[in-house]
């Protein structure tokens, strides 16, 4: 018995369907595997064009290479702002120029209106509203620096940081021909 016409006319259509989808992969894999870019490119063994890739194949940069791309956290950009801090601290001269003592103090200012996250930055404000920035020498402000640390590790429930071990736990970096100076540390005319 023959299809009724609505049969045959599906049945045509997915002849041509499937001819189309044939030649297509062949042409473009063609071209995958002949063009330039190919070669050498983990894209030449892709061999089936629309194909659904649950994990696309991407190259790998090696600069990227075993870091994961995971967003910074709040701890994360805490310990590293805190070790930023603190080694700045252990590297700041016992005798700084009126320059260094501004730009510590403007630095710490700035970092209490841009640090990426509001409700740290709201806070840092409110100490050092109560605890001015005192950067006199080396001395004064690693304790201080500790102090308003402990602030911040009181409010968050963590343990507060004995001040006397300072400079144990943040010790001056060895850098070789005195690298890792701050600037303006010391100058053809002698300190400011
Ligand atoms: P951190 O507190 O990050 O300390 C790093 C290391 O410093 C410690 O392992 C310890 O060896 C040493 N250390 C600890 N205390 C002292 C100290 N007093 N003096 C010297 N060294 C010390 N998080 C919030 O949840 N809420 C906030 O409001 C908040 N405000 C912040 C404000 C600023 C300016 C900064 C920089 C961070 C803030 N954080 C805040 C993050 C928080 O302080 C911690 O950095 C984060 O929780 C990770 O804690 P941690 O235990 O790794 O140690």
């Amino acid at each position: 018995m023959s299809e009724n016409p609505v049969q045959a006319l599906f049945h045509n259509f997915e002849q041509v369907a499937n001819f189309v989808q044939h030649h297509a992969s062949n042409f473009i894999g063609n071209l995958q595997s002949s063009g330039p870019s190919s070669r050498g490119s983990v894209n030449a063994s892709i061999k089936v064009p629309f194909a659904k890739t649950t994990s696309p194949v991407q190259p790998i940069d090696p600069v990227l290479k075993g870091k994961s791309s995971s967003p910074v956290t709040k701890e994360d950009l805490g310990r590293s702002t805190w070790t930023f801090l603190h080694t700045l601290a252990a590297q700041y001269p016992d005798k700084p120029t009126r320059q260094q003592k501004k730009d510590v103090k403007e630095l710490v200012q700035i970092l209490s209106r841009m640090y990426p996250c509001m409700e740290c930055a709201d806070h840092f404000k409110e100490v050092l509203r109560s605890n001015p920035v005192q950067a006199g020498s080396h001395a004064e402000f690693s304790q201080w620096l500790c102090h308003v640390h402990n602030v911040v590790n009181r409010s968050i429930g963590k343990p507060v940081f004995p001040c006397e071990r300072v400079d144990a736990r943040w010790g001056k970096l060895e850098c070789e021909q005195k690298a890792c100076e701050i600037i303006g540390s010391t100058s053809i005319f002698g300190k400011m």
